[in-house]
């Protein structure tokens, strides 16, 4: 079927790449996708539905996915990465980088090995590493260009209903389900596309927000100690000990940070949870209309105009950061 003039206008900048990307495909009978550390929808719904795309249309060559699993998207969502001895990375392989701008934030560093790599992202280009790099920080997910790149490869190509579902699940996690502003016209068109595949909308909406009976009792406990600072930045703390006693771990802390999304007088929202490994604070903020991403930067951070991550030292270094996101309002 034709492509959207939405679809053919996103590709046009990378029509060169794309080609290179379907070459390297068909040239590599091993192939090895790699994406972000500590993983959200749009890392692991993209590096799937790859996987799961090449092996579908290419089922001779040997696809692998690697790098950390999430603690409740796996295996509820995503299957379990692959575990490879070291033996396995030293035929000639491609490398997939996905969802991901920085050396230091891929998940496995196995991925140089590589002897092709092409990097697919979203994110503000920090540093170039790859043969081939597609960056585009207009997409709401890095699922949005691989799909747009799947979909205007030459031939004859099908999106079976499991990739459909992975990409799809990106593709709303990292448009917070369609609401962030950068959801554009182009972003339904994809969603579009992923639909008629076949793949089942209502089952993969409670695959990816199922809860336990246990998650209300976090939930309850950020709504009776979340702050709000003198222009409007919602923040609520998790150290070690709560989070001991609402049985959760770190990774888990940001998972109720959009409870903040959509409430009058709140310009911007943020978890700060107490790692409990390291001895640092993972701070992850969101925000309504400003770009907070300048912030996340001065935090050890980055990420996007309204989501990104960042780090505390010390606790102490709270007041600064909420501080420097009041300066945006
Ligand atoms: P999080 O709050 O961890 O969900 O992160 C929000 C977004 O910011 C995700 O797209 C992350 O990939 C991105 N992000 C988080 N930390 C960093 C960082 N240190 N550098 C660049 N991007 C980041």
């Amino acid at each position: 079927m034709a492509l959207s003039p939405e679809m053919k206008k996103f590709a046009e900048p990378f029509i060169k790449e794309y080609r290179r990307v379907l070459r390297a495909i068909k040239r590599y009978d091993r192939i090895a996708i790699f994406r972000h550390i500590m993983p959200d929808f749009d890392a692991l719904g993209t590096q799937m539905g790859l996987a799961t795309w090449i092996k579908d249309n290419f089922p001779e060559k040997e696809v692998r996915v690697f790098g950390d699993n999430h603690v409740t998207f796996t295996p509820r969502v995503y299957p379990e990465m692959d575990t490879r001895s070291e033996d396995w990375f030293k035929k000639p392989f491609l490398t997939f980088i996905l969802d991901v701008g920085n050396e230091s934030r891929i998940a496995d560093p196995r991925w140089k090995k590589g002897k092709f790599i092409i990097k697919i992202d979203h994110h503000p280009k920090v540093e170039d590493f790859a043969d081939v790099e597609i960056v585009n920080t207009e997409a709401a997910a890095a699922t949005e260009i691989v799909v747009n790149m799947l979909k205007n490869f030459k031939g004859d190509y099908k999106m079976s209903p499991e990739a459909a579902e992975y990409f799809y699940t990106a593709l709303v996690g990292d448009s917070g389900r369609f609401q962030y502003s950068s959801t554009s016209e182009h972003t339904f068109q994809i969603a579009g596309e992923l639909i008629k595949s076949g793949m089942n909308i209502s089952k993969t909406y409670q695959k990816m927000y199922q809860k336990q009976l246990d998650d209300l009792y976090v939930t309850a406990y950020v709504l009776n100690n979340f702050k709000v600072s003198p222009k409007g930045v919602a923040y609520y703390v998790l150290d070690r000990q709560i989070q001991q006693d609402l049985k959760i771990t770190t990774e888990r802390g940001k998972e109720n940070v959009n409870i903040f999304a959509n409430i009058e007088g709140i310009n911007a929202w943020c978890s700060i949870t107490e790692d409990n490994k390291e001895p640092c604070w993972r701070v992850s903020i969101r925000s309504k209309e400003k770009a907070i991403n300048g912030v996340a930067t001065m935090f050890e951070g980055g990420g996007h105009a309204q989501a990104s991550g960042a780090k505390l030292n010390s606790i102490d270094d709270l007041p600064r950061l909420i501080e420097e996101l009041d300066k945006l309002f």
